[in-house]
């Protein structure tokens, strides 16, 4: 798998990445502790896949504590479909963008994949957590086996899925906050067009990702489509968390204007503070609308309060401990949380995931956080196990 055109990055706990250096997309390999994990996280156009389209950039960079991988393919370099990719690397998550532009006239006669993988080793199951109307009605997560020679499908694109190997690793394949684009897809062409397939071969599975299952009539509309999402990984047994002195809690101001003062550190000199997201101030507008009353992470407003209560605690002392309660996901239907007119089915896991590397990047790496989650399926999510982890890309130069 080394060879000099694969740039390798170093991840916290043995895990490493490798990325083709002249390829779209990725990563292409996966790997922890020496062992591959995973191989050609990758899109797909019918029988082609990124790795083969004709590239126009590709770009690896640190920025706001993140390491990013960005490139831009096309089908045929002049007249096909064309991908841009940028992937958001932190500790054990990556947040993925794709920018799909279909040409006119096109037809999807297989189908197009995006974020499929191959999953190497031997499966035992997968949690899936529900897609967003099926979770509305109440069904919640479970555990699916995976059978030798078997192929799991489940259809719409689930909420999350989370692939469990026999030695306990865990790989997380989750939809960004644009639930209504996943449900919308290249269009409207029937129940059942998309749909995630988990393949049990000898050796590995094969994880599909079809947001457009093809036909030789199946012809999306030409324009640009975008669609977010979160691939994760998790070590079978996680480094025990640090222990925290016994913590101040810390109390937002009722009249939204951040956080009261901060008591002062403890004898011994250290910060040690906590705080709950859930009891944050913000207008009835920026809540969720599931009946929770709770903020929406997707919310501009929400996510400007709490990055005001970082930077009060930021401004405390360079180094500390910090917990974080309240950085758990719901679903929410309010489109201006999305800059929509109408509403527009979401959920805010990448809101916390995006909030909770921010955090890291304002407080540095001197302090020591955890965010709990209070219970399953959240407990079970690998992007959810340590949001503000140290990453290792933090530079001198970067931005806040
Ligand atoms: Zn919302």
């Amino acid at each position: 798998m080394e060879t000099p055109t694969m740039m390798t990055i170093q991840l916290p706990g043995g895990w490493l990445l490798r990325h083709g250096q002249k390829t779209c997309g990725g990563p292409a390999e996966l790997a922890w502790n020496g062992k591959t994990v995973l191989r050609d996280f990758q899109c797909r156009f019918d029988a082609l896949t990124d790795a083969a389209f004709a590239v126009r950039t590709v770009r690896f960079f640190r920025k706001g504590g993140q390491g990013v991988a960005s490139s831009e393919g096309q089908v045929n370099p002049l007249t096909g479909n064309a991908l841009r990719q940028i992937t958001r690397y932190g500790a054990n998550a990556a947040r993925v963008t794709w920018d799909v532009a279909w040409r006119k006239d096109t037809a999807a006669k297989i189908g197009v994949e995006i974020g499929s993988a191959t999953l190497v080793g031997v499966w035992r199951r997968v949690l899936v957590i529900p897609d967003f109307a099926a979770w509305a009605n109440g069904q919640t997560a479970q555990w699916h086996d995976l059978q030798p020679g078997k192929t799991l499908v489940i259809s719409p694109i689930p909420l999350a899925v989370v692939g469990e190997r026999d030695d306990g690793v865990q790989v997380e394949f989750s939809m960004g906050f644009d639930v209504w684009r996943w449900q919308r897809g290249l269009g409207d062409f029937g129940p059942g067009s998309s749909q995630v397939a988990f393949t049990v071969n000898d050796q590995d599975v094969t994880f599909q990702r079809q947001i457009l299952r093809g036909g030789e009539d199946v012809v999306p509309a030409a324009r640009e489509y975008r669609f977010c999402s979160q691939i994760a990984w998790r070590a079978p047994a996680p480094a025990a968390p640090a222990a925290f002195p016994p913590a101040a809690p810390l109390a937002f101001q009722a009249d939204g204007n951040g956080l009261a003062a901060l008591p002062a550190a403890g004898s011994d000199g250290v910060l040690s503070f906590a705080l709950d997201f859930a009891a944050m101030p913000v207008a009835p507008s920026a809540r969720r609308d599931d009946g929770s009353g709770l903020p929406c992470w997707e919310s501009n407003v929400t996510q400007r309060a709490a990055r005001r209560a970082i930077r009060q605690i930021a401004a405390a002392g360079a180094t500390g401990f910090l917990r974080l309660d309240g950085l758990t996901p719901g679903r929410c239907q309010d489109g201006s949380h999305c800059d929509r007119k109408h509403g527009a089915a979401h959920w805010d896991l990448q809101g916390i995931l995006t909030f909770a590397a921010w955090a890291r990047q304002c407080l540095g790496d001197g302090w020591t956080m955890t965010a709990p989650q209070p219970h399953d399926p959240w407990l079970l999510l690998p992007s959810l196990a340590d949001p503000l982890a140290v990453t290792g890309f933090r530079t001198s130069t970067d931005e806040e």
